[in-house]
């Protein structure tokens, strides 16, 4: 039982998308296909997943160091102890082999990806969903059948009014989502308010708002903002400044009382032990944190992660990973985590989830499908299996 290749290919993403700090013009994704000799219903298995670091594909690194790492060590020392499937922490170990501390999203990313879509592999050797797989080894075998799932929406789009803005959200309440999530930080405050407000205005009294400034505000901005959106009582003020700000972080907290949120520009783990020692959250209040597992070295990691937290006093209800992607359903799913984002109607193929996924009051239902579940999400199928032909 072997690897027999790795292989990585760049996709544009091309959208007029932005978020208050940049747009999306430039943006590619790295599809990364896990190819092994295993034959499961006549054919080889064959492990995927995809990501970018900082919005951009990173095979650069993959081919120079993480894939010939993991083609060159012996095969065997990669299979778990009943040489019956491989051992995804043994692989991860082998990438990081000769790699300095500190330094982690200039590879944290590219090996993330390839750790997810090893893990892709191993659920499909065992004829199981992911979120199954990882709910026997990380959640005590406490299976969910559906995930909570809110929609990161609510972009800048040129010439977008604010109507153009609440169609976007009851279509999103139309489609059976609880929980709706939008930019600020794109427009003078004044503006962003009148939007937020507007927002507010047509969802119904059970349904819940986030906003998401994705790092944009200085010290005073970021105060300004949190005392203009305190009225709304938000579920949660994402990303109100730099992510590693956190006498910042822990200042704003100490001037707003509903939930912030943040974690997603966090790349390993000592990074969100900082955050919970000194980024002054309350998971008393409802606080989140977003770290995206396979931007931060991948599920073995995100394990550690969880366990750290937890630790520290967080429960799982307080995680809910970035990426709305099958990737991060399965985890949220096999964790037992709060819940999942989505982007409905956004980057393209790689945006949302199984094409026959119902939606149901906020919960998504979990693919039965053997492994992460890409096979059924047709057009982005159809890119990996070009990759892997
Ligand atoms: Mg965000």
């Amino acid at each position: 039982m072997r690897i027999v290749d790795i292989r990585e290919r760049a996709i544009p993403l091309k959208s007029d998308m932005r978020n208050s700090s940049f747009d999306f013009s430039e943006m590619t994704t790295s599809v990364v296909a896990v190819i092994t000799d295993v034959v499961r219903d006549g054919k080889p298995v064959i492990g995927f997943a995809f990501n970018s670091t900082g919005r951009y594909a990173c095979g650069a690194a993959m081919r120079a160091r993480f894939i010939p790492r993991i083609l060159g060590t012996d095969p065997r020392s990669l299979l778990d102890e009943a040489q019956e499937n491989f051992d995804p922490r043994k692989i991860l170990a082998v990438m990081m082999q000769r790699e300095k501390s500190g330094g982690h999203s200039e590879r944290s990313i590219a090996i993330g990806t390839i750790e997810v879509a090893v893990w892709d592999a191993v659920a499909k050797i065992a004829a199981k969903p992911l979120h199954r797989v990882l709910a026997e080894r990380y959640n005590g075998g406490k299976f969910a059948t559906k995930v909570f799932c809110y929609v990161g929406g609510g972009w800048y789009a040129p010439g977008q009014t604010v109507k153009d803005l609440q169609d976007e959200m009851r279509r999103h309440l139309d489609a059976g989502y609880t929980m709706v999530k939008m930019k600020v930080g794109g427009l003078p405050l004044a503006e962003d308010v009148r939007r937020v407000e507007a927002v507010k205005t047509i969802l119904p009294a059970d349904a819940q708002l986030a906003v998401d400034a994705n790092s944009k505000f200085g010290r005073e901005e970021a105060l300004a903002y949190a005392k203009a959106l305190a009225p709304f009582q938000l579920r949660w003020f994402e990303e109100p400044c730099d992510p590693l700000d956190f006498a910042l972080l822990a200042e704003i907290a100490g001037d707003y009382d509903s939930p912030l949120a943040t974690g997603e520009n966090l790349f390993s783990t000592q990074d969100v032990e900082n955050l919970v020692r000194f980024g002054g959250l309350r998971p008393d209040r409802n606080d989140v944190i977003q770290v995206d597992p396979p931007q931060a070295y991948g599920i073995v990691q995100y394990a550690c992660t969880v366990a750290m937290v937890e630790r520290h006093g967080w429960p799982r209800s307080a995680l809910f990973p970035h990426g709305g992607n099958q990737m991060s359903l399965a985890i949220a799913g096999g964790f037992g985590l709060g819940g999942a984002e989505s982007y409905p109607g956004v980057f393209g193929a790689f945006g949302g989830f199984a094409d026959d996924a119902k939606l149901q009051r906020g919960y998504l239902t979990l693919s039965d499908h053997p492994g992460i579940g890409f096979e059924g999400q047709a057009a982005l199928y159809s890119i990996m299996r070009g990759l892997a032909a």
